[in-house]
């Protein structure tokens, strides 16, 4: 309500990505091209949508990352890598700005859509986080469907894996190697010109003013030993406050983790009193650079304004925003 008692309404935004790395228009084709704009703009419609038919960001977050598991173009759900030991274990996370409730799962191998079970967990679980085979019961007790390893098989995420499957590396999926930003251990950019890229995530403000974000992924090929990244890690890979913004990461897991991007960036707003702009670039720019992390990823952020910041220290980043207008803007590179 305003001073004259009536009901105001926020304007509403969307951003989503789909993975950031060293993404260059020469190592793309048109077609592949085509194909990841298309997918960024079916996650953001579908977010849309709701948002527009006055819904939660948190229901708008979720369909959004959803599109994006369901496409064998992202490296999540569907689409996730390869372990080094053939399989698929994947992680996701949700985050509610209104109540600073989170949900998340690591480690899981057959949930057809990990961000929705992810919820599950926030709302229907007295927990944060589950993994492995516990958060797999937990998803068929709350009826979430399951799938067999099969679905989650990708031709091309196999052939990434067998490349250095008898190797220590671990290796990004959506980067190929120019020499010059590898980080400083035992990762080994993707040399593959045409491999797919990328975790997915979205962020959204909604008519109410609440804020959300979710990230979901099938983490770096070759991962070993139960090795878990950013992307489920509330606070890492995602993070939501409606006092701030709402944030989603992309980008080599263990920077994000030990410099907790995601609630860096809410944390510079809230005590430094600075823009979400300024808050995301110095994280992204900055703080995650000293650290060894340039050209390693990026991040989706949004305001309670509707405000969106998107930077990325890498080459490129699947990236797009919808607002009120519905006029859906995607991008790849820098
Ligand atoms: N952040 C993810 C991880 O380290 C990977 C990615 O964003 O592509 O698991």
């Amino acid at each position: 309500m305003n001073i004259f008692g009536v009901m105001t309404t926020h304007k509403f935004a969307l951003a989503v990505h789909g993975g950031a790395g060293t993404i260059l228009k020469e190592s793309m084709t048109p077609e592949l091209e085509i194909a990841y704009k298309e997918k960024l703009k079916d996650a953001l419609d579908a977010g849309y949508n709701v948002l527009k038919s006055g819904g939660s960001s948190l229901d708008a977050v979720e369909i959004a990352v959803r599109v994006m598991e369901d496409s064998p173009l992202f490296n999540a759900g569907k689409g996730a890598v390869f372990t080094a030991e053939g399989k698929n274990e994947m992680d996701a996370s949700i985050m509610n700005g209104k109540t600073l409730e989170a949900g998340a799962v690591a480690g899981v191998t057959n949930i057809k859509n990990p961000v929705s079970a992810a919820r599950k967990v926030m709302e229907k679980s007295p927990h944060v986080m589950m993994t492995g085979k516990g958060a797999e019961k937990f998803a068929a007790e709350q009826k979430l469907e399951l799938a067999e390893p099969e679905y989650f098989f990708d031709s091309l995420r196999w052939e990434q894996w067998q490349k250095i499957k008898d190797s220590e590396k671990i290796q990004l999926d959506h980067s190929e190697d120019k020499g010059d930003v590898k980080p400083s251990f035992d990762v080994e950019f993707n040399p593959n010109p045409d491999s797919k890229f990328g975790t997915v995530g979205a962020v959204a403000v909604d008519i109410n003013g609440n804020l959300a974000a979710a990230t979901s992924t099938g983490g770096m090929t070759n991962k070993k030993f139960g090795r878990i990244g950013d992307s489920p890690i509330i606070g890492a890979g995602c993070y939501a406050n409606n006092k701030t913004c709402a944030v989603s990461c992309t980008g080599h897991g263990e920077y994000f983790i030990r410099s907790i991007v995601a609630y860096d960036i809410s944390a510079m707003m809230e005590y430094k009193n600075i823009s979400l702009q300024e808050a995301a670039d110095i994280v992204v720019n900055k703080k995650l650079v000293d650290l060894g992390g340039q050209g390693t990823g990026g991040v989706i952020a949004i305001d309670a304004h509707g405000n969106i910041a998107m930077p990325f220290n890498s080459p490129g980043m699947y990236r797009g925003f919808v607002k009120e207008n519905g006029e859906v803007e995607v991008f790849i590179y820098k």
